[in-house]
């Protein structure tokens, strides 16, 4: 590709609203464009292309591990959200509207329902399971405050796969088998990661994982430990018990709970004097739907008592569960580890759904028996554009982008210094028909522009290599450059076509 023909718009102005490197730099490097700053983007050509690039990634690893890529209709009608009971539930970040004939619509953030009712029409037998379809879509969420660019924009590009089973052994060979795949995907992608156990709430354990891309503008908190693999997300981290004895301080952190139907319960948590209370452990210890602050309470309800606190307690009839937050320095549950903090992106999601769903839509089969059983679920998703943003947000210094390998929007870039000198531009030529003849990726900068905004313009963009014929092809060398590092290397102007030739 020639620069002079590609549109690219870069700018030094960094956007008002953005903090994020990654936003600061997918804007100013031309790569996206906001759309009236109301978290909508539109892809400009190397966003899409790089788009598209990780998108190829995630469906050729899919692919090989037996994934069948669909596409679902994007307007969902209203009424299969009614039959699995998610309109009620789900907030203002369902966007709803009604056609001309006064129907009811929504734009998916996730398409569960829709899926199940594409798989009930056609899958009636055990002898068709089981089967994992994914699409590749655009997905919308009316956020109330979209920020961050695309790390938490309102439309966005995502993978959603999900796998149906005549029993729960067999969902857990699939689990395991896409938490394999998301690995390589991630991998690929020269992503550094971790995979955590996530609250999943009444599931429990291990039916759900995260795939926590590491960055310091992380939103989420990580418990990671350094001997050993484990990682959670804080609301689901646990740490070897602790023992306190009867002198220890305690706190209690009172609370009320809200179930179905309105139902309230006050409830006091009791925990040693410097742990913090994990809210979601605590309302998971409880089954309840949420906790809210409640101030000079009556009457008390229930009480819950930390694990930790289990040597000390001097309470009648005491409910014992594990409420505190994992703090740093406490052991590792598998190997004793000082486990510690750490910020993340999700960027992947598996979760075992069982049934769900495919109970109150009625998705069943019949077994050997010839008796009908509702299908078991699983359900998988990565953020796809949010993973350019987790690229960048790992991969990036303070002139601009350093794409990975599989992510690069070009392989290459050539820079001639000044296109009014004819050796200069007649050996950028040479190399940029031997590359193209090779098959590699390369961007040719031979534009009119001055050589400091050549180069400005490489720094932000990041293409991982380039190489730059300038003043001292006089002399008869120019410079190889590696983007990681910005690291550089004179190269005779006789040897540069064999050295890249050799490199790509
Ligand atoms: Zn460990």
């Amino acid at each position: 590709m020639r620069f002079s023909r590609l549109l690219i718009p870069t700018t030094k102005e960094t956007p008002n609203d953005a903090t994020l490197a990654s936003h600061i730099y997918l804007i100013r490097g031309g790569f996206i464009q906001s759309v009236g700053g109301s978290g909508l983007y539109n892809f400009l050509p190397l966003g899409k292309k790089i788009l598209d690039k990780v998108r190829a990634v995630v469906k050729e690893e899919l692919d090989k591990a037996g994934c069948q890529e669909v596409s679902l209709s994007f307007v969902t009608p209203a009424a299969l959200w009614e039959e699995s009971g998610r309109l009620e539930k789900y907030g203002k970040e369902l966007l709803r509207f009604k056609d001309r004939k006064n129907n009811d619509f929504i734009l998916g953030p996730t398409h569960e329902e829709m899926m199940v009712n594409m798989v009930r029409q056609s899958v009636k037998s055990y002898k068709q399971l089981p089967l994992n379809l994914y699409q590749i879509n655009l997905k919308f969420r009316d956020e109330i405050r979209p920020r961050f660019g695309l790390m938490r924009g309102r439309e966005f590009l995502m993978k959603d796969g999900y796998s149906f089973h005549a029993s729960t052994e067999d969902l857990q060979r699939e689990f395991a088998l896409m938490e394999e795949t998301y690995k390589k995907i991630f991998t690929r992608l020269g992503l550094e990661f971790r995979v955590v156990d996530a609250d999943s709430g009444a599931i429990g354990g291990s039916g759900s994982k995260e795939f926590m891309v590491l960055a310091d503008s992380g939103e989420d908190t990580i418990v990671v430990c350094p001997d050993c693999e484990y990682g959670a997300n804080i609301e689901a981290a646990v740490a070897q018990s602790k023992s306190y004895d009867a002198s220890t301080e305690i706190k209690v952190v009172t609370m009320k709970a809200l179930y179905d139907e309105g139902v309230t319960e006050i409830v006091e948590f009791v925990l040693e004097e410097s742990e913090l209370l994990e809210e979601v452990k605590a309302c998971n210890s409880i089954n309840a739907n949420d906790l809210v602050d409640v101030e000079n309470p009556n009457t008390v309800d229930r009480r819950m008592i930390d694990n930790n606190l289990k040597e000390c307690t001097v309470y009648e009839n005491p409910e014992y569960a594990d409420i505190s937050a994992v703090q740093e320095g406490d052991a590792c549950t598998r190997c004793g580890g000082a486990l510690h903090y750490s910020k993340g992106i999700e960027a992947g999601h598996i979760f075992q759904l069982g049934t769900q769903y495919s109970e109150p839509l009625a998705a069943n089969f019949l077994d050997e028996n010839g008796k009908a059983q509702p299908m078991v679920m699983g359900t998988y998703g990565i953020g796809v554009s949010r993973l350019l943003a987790g690229i960048i947000e790992q991969n990036h210094d303070d002139k601009g982008c350093v794409w990975t390998k599989e992510s690069a929007p070009f392989d290459l870039q050539i820079i001639i210094s000044n296109i009014k000198d004819e050796a200069q531009v007649a050996l950028g030529e040479k190399l940029y028909a031997a590359m193209l003849e090779k098959g590699v990726d390369v961007l040719l900068d031979e534009r009119k522009d001055r050589f400091g905004a050549k180069m400005k313009d490489y720094e932000l963009i990041g293409v991982p290599h380039a190489v730059v014929i300038g003043k001292k092809l006089a002399d008869g060398v120019v410079e190889f450059i590696i983007r990681d590092g910005m690291k550089k290397e004179e190269v005779s102007a006789l040897a540069i076509a064999d050295l890249l030739l050799e490199r790509f």
